[in-house]
């Protein structure tokens, strides 16, 4: 089946931009923005947005910016900003000329604070965090107006411009919005909008001590950068009423804020928080291990960015919450790869099979499709000898039921070379099978049957002398149960999958793929999909990823 790589034919949201941009709203223009923090790695939940925001703007004729949400000095770092670039590219998305940082508007945010202030709309409030909490109310209690809610515009002036002088601790005082202590909504209770924090910053130093909170400098943001549709996850429907408050009051350029659903993914978590602990408590190894659902961590894993957007169009966008399926997303990647990434042979826990009626001197060339529909991939030469290695689990002395592979006295076909029947088992002191005597049908050449006899088993195998070495990782599911997140008196991180990583040192592999790139994706025939380690692989050292097995194997267990 081919994948779609157009976007869903429509959505809510996209009904409501395409609406816009026939009617003229906003001039006809479409502009979009992904705004991401940089505190941490991009994650699939990302993937959807990101999707969502450049996939929109593209259908419109618009344009999407990229923005780091930096107003937060504390948690950002540089590598951070690094990384979600590269990550946005790979995913396959240019921002062009519309790379921007909430930082850069600092100033502009300021001075937006002053014009509050000098409307009466916004107050300096000098009660603690704790005290703004409390008197702030709950869900059922209205909110009590702050004892500094009073205060003279000529003071919140002064008290504001020696917040920003550096003149007061943190803590002492907050700018606050001037909305309503007993709405409803307790966003509207009186939100703060600047606090002081005298932390170093990565784009402005030391230039300023007083940060921007979200609601406040999103919007702003939006605003400035003539924003036409600012697109965000549910969680910020409440805030919607203060988002359109701020632009109302200072009269600037109104974006429409729509909300969808986030993305959550069954067997993994998909929070920035969750995923920094996992990489700092040494749970994976880094940002980018290819467990993670962070996009760093997926590309190593060696899953098309193609199959990324795929998925992130055929799971659509709702307006409420659900749990997409790890499994919907394995089938589209293995869907794919298995239309795209050419075939090879691998044997990952080999098994030495001696063939003893074929010629100690004698090599041939046998030709294997690279795809077995699609022709034009051609085909590829083997080399097949005397000594191959096969699967060790592709033997059993004393088979089971429905073993249909090599067993003592039996048939097997390997694969495009030849019918080979094993007759003896040698085993070590240990009584472990070390190796198989086996002899091949020469009028089988190419894997055909000879004279109609029929062989259950097709075996994948490589040349002893002619295989070369690699290291195999064996990647599954990060975490046993399909809601980490949500399972009653445990943290997360008991949940992590003891067997999610298995590394194969002593793997062979047929020698063509001494010339794969890094990144480059292969079927192991019968074994699964695997690419190219983009950082582990050298020329004198192949190391392959499993992205994901042929089938399976997990919704079996869930049942
Ligand atoms: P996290 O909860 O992982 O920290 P976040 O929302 O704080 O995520 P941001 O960097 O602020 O992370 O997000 C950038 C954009 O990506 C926002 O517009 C946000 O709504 C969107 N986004 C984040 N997580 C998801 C998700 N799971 N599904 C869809 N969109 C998401
Ligand atoms: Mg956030």
């Amino acid at each position: 089946m081919a994948i779609s790589a157009t976007p869903p034919a429509s959505d809510f949201i996209r009904d409501i931009i395409a609406h816009d941009h026939a009617s003229g709203k906003n001039s006809g223009l479409v502009v979009c923005r992904f705004p991401p923090e940089p505190n941490g790695y991009l994650h699939l939940g990302h993937a959807k947005s990101i999707c969502l925001n450049f996939g929109v703007a593209a259908e419109n004729n618009g344009c999407c910016h990229l923005r780091f949400d930096d107003t937060n000095p504390s948690k950002e770092e540089t590598e951070y900003v690094d990384a979600i670039m590269a990550d946005v590219r790979w995913l396959g998305f240019d921002w062009g000329e519309h790379l921007y940082y909430a930082s850069n508007y600092f100033q502009l945010m300021h001075d937006y604070a002053v014009t509050l202030i000098k409307m009466g709309k916004a107050y300096v409030c000098s009660l603690s965090a704790d005290e703004i909490r409390s008197y702030r109310g709950t869900l059922t209690e209205p909110g009590r107006e702050s004892p500094f809610r009073n205060r003279t515009v000529a003071e919140n002036l002064d008290l504001f411009a020696r917040m920003r002088a550096g003149e007061f601790a943190e803590g002492s005082h907050v700018l606050r919005a001037k909305i309503d202590m007993s709405s409803g909504n307790v966003n509207l209770r009186d939100p703060v909008i600047y606090r002081i924090l005298k932390a170093s910053h990565h784009r402005t130093g030391e230039a300023w001590c007083i940060y921007p909170m979200y609601d406040y400098a999103h919007c702003i943001s939006d605003s400035i950068e003539q924003i036409t549709h600012s697109l965000c996850t549910l969680e910020f429907e409440d805030h919607r009423p203060l988002y359109d408050w701020f632009l109302d009051q200072l009269r600037i350029f109104h974006p429409r804020q729509i909300e969808f659903a986030r993305l959550n993914l069954s067997y993994t978590v998909l929070s920035k928080r969750k995923l920094i602990k996992l990489v700092t408590r040494g749970h994976v190894a880094g940002w980018d291990d290819p467990r993670l659902p962070t996009l760093a961590g997926i590309r190593r894993r060696g899953y098309p960015p193609a199959a990324i957007r795929a998925f992130c169009g055929r799971i659509g966008m709702a307006k409420s919450n659900s749990v997409v399926d790890m499994a919907l997303l394995e089938h589209i990647i293995r869907e794919d790869l298995n239309e795209q990434a050419p075939r090879a042979l691998a044997v990952l826990r080999p098994l030495k099979v001696v063939i003893t009626n074929y010629p100690a001197d004698q090599v041939e060339e046998v030709t294997v499709p690279n795809h077995p529909n699609r022709p034009e991939l051609g085909t590829r030469q083997v080399t097949f000898s005397r000594e191959i290695f096969i699967e060790q689990d592709d033997f059993m002395e004393v088979p089971t039921k429905k073993f249909f592979r090599l067993v003592p006295g039996g048939e097997v076909r390997l694969r495009s070379a030849y019918f080979i029947t094993c007759n003896e088992v040698i085993k070590n002191g240990e009584g472990e099978i070390k190796e198989l005597r086996c002899t091949y049908d020469p009028a089988s050449r190419g894997g055909a049957s000879p004279d109609g006899r029929k062989v259950k088993g097709t075996l994948h195998w490589v040349s002893a002398a002619h295989a070369l070495p690699a290291e195999v990782r064996l990647y599954d599911r990060l975490f046993t149960v399909a809601s980490p997140d949500s399972e009653a008196g445990a943290e997360f991180t008991d949940h992590l999958n003891p067997a999610s990583l298995e590394t194969l040192a002593n793997c062979r592999v047929e020698p063509s793929l001494a010339a794969a790139s890094p990144e480059s994706s292969f079927q192991f025939e019968r074994l699964g999909y695997f690419c190219v380690d983009r950082h582990d692989a050298k020329p004198d050292r192949l190391v392959f990823n499993r992205t994901v097995t042929l089938r399976d194997s997990w919704t079996k267990i869930d049942k």
